[in-house]
């Protein structure tokens, strides 16, 4: 069969996001085709931390986040830094991610970041269901750390905005109730918050790959194509790309931090931008982790990844095209070898990826603003594994023209 011909929806984007959203419209009778550039979780849904991290409800931009970030920026290897000659061109997103830190708005996408997390957690459930996934998920909830009570003071308004929201933690207030949750972290983290009902994939790659496989066992097609742009014609979208058109009634547009121009095409300038992430990946026997562990104010995670253990985080704002500075993920790796003192350090494996960010933390999940044949589904953050499986069901409600379960004005494409 011609694939360049006649397609029903066609998803741009074999990562997490396209995958879970080409699995969910085959499973409602859609015959869909996938197309990336270079094949299944070959980016960001490749390398990231696995954590299902439905505790993490609160945007990034919060009130009064302005007024810190210079400190942070000072420091070239810090938790968050800006690459100089990246500087002016992420200006208009750091002008929306400041307006977004305003009471009125952040309270806003608090309230739906929170709707979709919820949505997400029961859509993940049926998710790991449909693809008889159970065996490659972990149970074993997040462990945030804090060097002594001013931190862990200072943080106690965040975990009532959570609460508020319906996360579910408990309070670990010494080094032996936190040993007693994961032995080996240095005493100097006094302080803690579990929150049981975090989850882990056993690795982000595979789980996107075994749902690859589940797609294509069901008949569901992956191909390879760099689409160059996104054409609308009067009954049809043809898709440009570099070997050839194609031709579909739909598309979704899920191409994470490479969407923008994608979606400028047809003429919707949206202010995606990327904030680049770092890990170092530690070979089996790095350390016994009994949990996902967060150094929050450090700005890294310590997790269980098939079996090593993966270190890493950070927020860079470099774009799309400068070259990785991995003396970022050097420094974590040093920080966590401090942290938890009985960490093997040697033999990592190091990786960049591009989270596809939008200034609010919110995802676009919405019709583009030309013609509801195009649907969006990217600008998912720190948060794409989270919202994959909820992403998916909302697109898939958008692609039949059904009410979604969510209110999704707050994702709109047009809300800047
Ligand atoms: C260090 C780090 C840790 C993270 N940890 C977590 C975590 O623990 N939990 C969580 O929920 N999220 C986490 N994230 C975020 C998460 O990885 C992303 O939000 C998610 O992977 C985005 O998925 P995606 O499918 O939108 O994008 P991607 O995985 O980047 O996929 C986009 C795909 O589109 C393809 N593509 C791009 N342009 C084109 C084109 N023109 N034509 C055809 N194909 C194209 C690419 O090849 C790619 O395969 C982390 C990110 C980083 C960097």
């Amino acid at each position: 069969m011609d694939m360049t011909k006649n397609q029903d929806v066609i998803v741009i984007g074999a990562g997490i996001i396209g995958i879970s959203i080409a699995l969910k419209l085959q499973s409602e009778g859609r015959q869909v085709l996938v197309l990336d550039r270079k094949g299944v979780a070959a980016e960001t849904s490749s390398g990231n931390a696995g954590a299902f991290a439905f505790a993490d409800v609160i945007p990034l931009a919060t009130p009064g986040i302005m007024r810190k970030a210079p400190k942070w920026l000072i420091d070239p290897l810090g938790p968050l830094s800006l690459r100089p000659a990246y500087a002016l061109k992420i200006l208009p997103w750091m002008l929306r991610f400041w307006r977004a830190s305003w009471q009125d708005k952040y309270q806003a996408a608090l309230a739906a970041q929170a709707s979709l997390m919820d949505f997400s957690k029961a859509a993940l459930e049926r998710q790991i269901q449909a693809v008889n996934g159970e065996a490659m998920i972990r149970r074993e909830g997040q462990l945030q750390l804090y060097e002594g009570e001013a931190e862990f003071n200072a943080s106690l308004a965040g975990w009532q905005t959570r609460q508020q929201h319906g996360v579910i933690y408990e309070f670990l207030l010494s080094p032996d109730a936190i040993a007693k949750v994961q032995p080996g972290i240095h005493p100097r983290f006094t302080h803690a918050a579990f929150t049981p009902e975090w989850k882990n994939v056993c690795d982000p790659a595979e789980w996107t790959k075994h749902l690859a496989e589940e797609f294509e066992k069901l008949g569901g097609r992956i191909a390879i194509a760099s689409i160059d742009s996104i054409e609308l014609n009067s009954d049809r979208v043809t898709l440009k790309s570099d070997a050839a058109d194609y031709e579909t009634s739909q598309v979704v547009l899920a191409a994470g931090a490479w969407s923008k121009t994608l979606a400028r095409s047809i003429g919707d300038s949206l202010p995606l931008d990327t904030e680049r992430g770092y890990n170092t990946t530690l070979p089996a026997g790095a350390f016994n982790l009994k949990t996902h562990i967060t150094f929050s104010n450090h700005g890294f995670v310590v997790t269980k990844i098939g079996e090593g253990i993966r270190v890493g985080g950070a927020v860079e704002l470099g774009g799309l095209n400068l070259e990785p500075n991995y003396q970022r993920a050097n420094v974590l790796l040093e920080k966590a070898a401090n942290f938890l003192p009985g960490l093997k350090v040697n033999g990592g494996k190091q990786w960049m990826g591009f989270r596809p960010s939008m200034p609010d933390s919110l995802p676009v999940i919405s019709y583009s603003s030309r013609s509801q044949r195009v649907i969006y589904a990217f600008g998912h953050g720190h948060l794409g594994l989270t919202q994959s499986a909820g992403t998916a069901e909302l697109v898939a409600a958008l692609a039949n023209t059904q009410a979604p379960d969510i209110d999704l004005t707050p994702f709109s494409a047009t809300r800047f």
